[in-house]
C-alpha cells in the first residue's frame, strides 16, 4: 500500500540522511541516492540499479518521484524556444521555458501557481494567485528540462525565476532550491548563473543581499514614476513604491558589490516616450546596473501593445547616452506564448487555443549548438 506524502526532491542532503538512517540503510546510501537524482538525473528507484531491490522499493512506497509531470510540450517554429505545461499533484498547473542559445541553455522555471502580483500587461497576473509551489516541485520543473537537453549530451547553464509567480513572496523555497540547483555534490550550478526576479519585494531584496551564494537580482520596474507604475502593477505598485525599492536596491549593492538587472517592459505611448527614457535615466544613474528593454509581449487580457523598434532603440539610446548600460532583450518563443508575461497555465483543457501540443516532437540537435 502505498503511503506518499512527500517528493524526494521537497528533501535536503542532511534530511534523506536522516531518512536512510531510521530505515537502517548504511551512509554511503545518501551519496549514491543524490548522484541518481541529481547527476544522473533518475527519478525512477527501479533505476537506481546499485541499490539494493527492497531500498528502491521502499523508496517507491515513501516518496513522490514526480511531483511535476510534463503533460504537454510546445516547440517553436525555429525550434529554439520551448514551453513545457506540468501538472502538480493537486492537479493544478503551472508552465516553465526553455530557451535554446548559441552558448547558453537557459530555463525559466515557476516559483507559484498564479501570482498576486496583479501586472496588467502579464497572463499570469491575470490569473490570480493559487498557491506557493513547493522547493520539489520548483527543482523538478528543471530537472525535467535537464533530462531533455542530457539526451541531446548537453547540459543546463542558466536558470532565471521568472516564469510564473513572484519568486521572493515564496522566499524559502525559492532559496532552498537554488541551494540545490547549487550543490557542488549534485546538479553543481554556479550560482551566477542563477537569477531571481522580483517586482520589487524589498524585504526579499534584502534578504537576499544577506545570503551567501552570489546570485543575480532582477528588478522589473517598467515604469520610472509611482503614479505609472503602480496602474501597470496595481497590486504591488502601491505596496513598494519605487524610492523604497530603490532604497533597497542601494543597500543590496552597497553590500553585495554586484551589478542589479532592471526589466523595463516597453508598451506603446504609455511608458515608452523619451521623457520617460530620460527620468529613467535619472533614477538609475551612478547605480551598478544594468536595464533589459522587453518590447511587451502580447497577452490577451493586455490593453497594451509593444512599442514599435524605432521607438525602443530610441529609448534605449537616451540611456546609454547617460552612461546606463541597456540591452533590448531578444524575444522568444511569442507565437507559443512562452515570452516574458505570457506564461498561463489555464491550456489544460484547451481553453487557450493559441497552445498546441506537439508531443513527440524532438528537439533540432543544431538548436543547442
Ligand atoms: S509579471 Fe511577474 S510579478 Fe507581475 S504578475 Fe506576472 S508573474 Fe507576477
Amino acid at each position: 500500500m502505498k503511503n506518499q506524502v512527500q517528493s524526494i526532491f521537497d528533501l535536503t542532503k542532511p534530511e534523506l540522511a536522516v531518512y536512510l538512517q531510521r530505515i537502517g540503510q548504511p551512509r554511503f546510501r545518501v551519496d549514491q541516492i543524490w548522484q541518481w537524482l541529481y547527476r544522473a538525473l533518475v527519478n525512477d528507484p527501479d533505476r537506481m540499479y546499485n541499490l539494493p531491490k527492497d531500498l528502491q522499493q521502499r523508496l517507491a512506497e515513501d516518496f513522490i518521484f514526480h511531483p511535476v509531470e510534463e503533460i504537454q510540450q510546445v516547440v517553436s517554429a525555429d525550434q529554439r524556444t520551448y514551453k513545457g505545461l506540468f501538472r502538480l499533484q493537486d492537479g493544478q498547473t503551472v508552465e516553465a521555458v526553455l530557451m535554446l542559445y548559441a552558448q547558453r541553455r537557459t530555463v525559466c522555471l515557476s516559483s507559484q501557481v498564479g501570482c498576486a502580483m496583479g501586472c496588467a500587461f502579464c497572463a499570469t497576473g491575470q490569473m490570480g494567485f493559487m498557491r506557493n509551489l513547493t522547493v520539489g516541485e520548483i527543482v523538478d520543473q528543471v530537472l525535467c528540462f535537464a533530462r531533455r537537453v542530457a539526451a541531446q549530451g548537453e547540459a543546463l547553464t542558466n536558470l532565471v525565476f521568472m516564469g510564473m509567480g513572484e519568486p521572493l513572496a515564496n522566499y524559502p523555497a525559492v532559496w532552498a532550491a537554488v541551494e540545490r540547483f547549487h550543490d557542488p555534490t549534485g546538479f553543481d550550478l554556479g550560482a551566477r548563473r542563477m537569477t531571481i526576479s522580483t517586482v520589487g519585494l524589498v524585504k526579499g531584496i534584502r534578504k537576499l543581499a544577506t545570503e551567501s551564494l552570489p546570485v543575480n537580482l532582477a528588478v522589473s520596474l517598467h515604469a520610472p514614476q509611482d503614479t505609472l507604475r503602480q496602474e501597470l502593477i496595481p497590486i504591488a505598485g502601491p505596496r513598494y513604491p519605487i524610492a523604497e525599492i530603490m532604497a533597497a536596491v542601494r543597500e543590496y549593492i552597497a553590500i553585495t558589490n554586484r551589478r542589479v538587472s532592471f526589466e523595463y517592459a516597453l508598451m506603446r505611448d504609455k511608458n515608452d516616450s523619451l521623457e520617460q527614457a530620460q527620468d529613467l535615466a535619472d533614477l538609475l544613474k551612478g547605480l551598478l546596473c544594468h536595464v533589459n528593454l522587453i518590447p511587451l509581449n502580447p497577452t490577451p487580457g493586455s490593453p497594451w501593445q509593444p512599442t514599435p523598434q524605432p521607438q525602443a532603440d530610441a529609448f534605449r539610446e537616451v540611456l546609454t547616452r547617460n552612461g546606463i548600460p541597456a540591452t533590448m532583450r531578444v524575444r522568444r518563443g511569442i507565437e507559443i506564448q512562452a515570452g516574458c508575461g505570457q506564461l498561463w497555465s489555464k491550456d489544460l483543457k484547451g481553453e487557450n487555443s493559441l497552445l498546441q501540443p506537439v508531443l513527440g516532437r524532438k528537439m533540432s540537435p543544431s538548436a543547442t549548438g
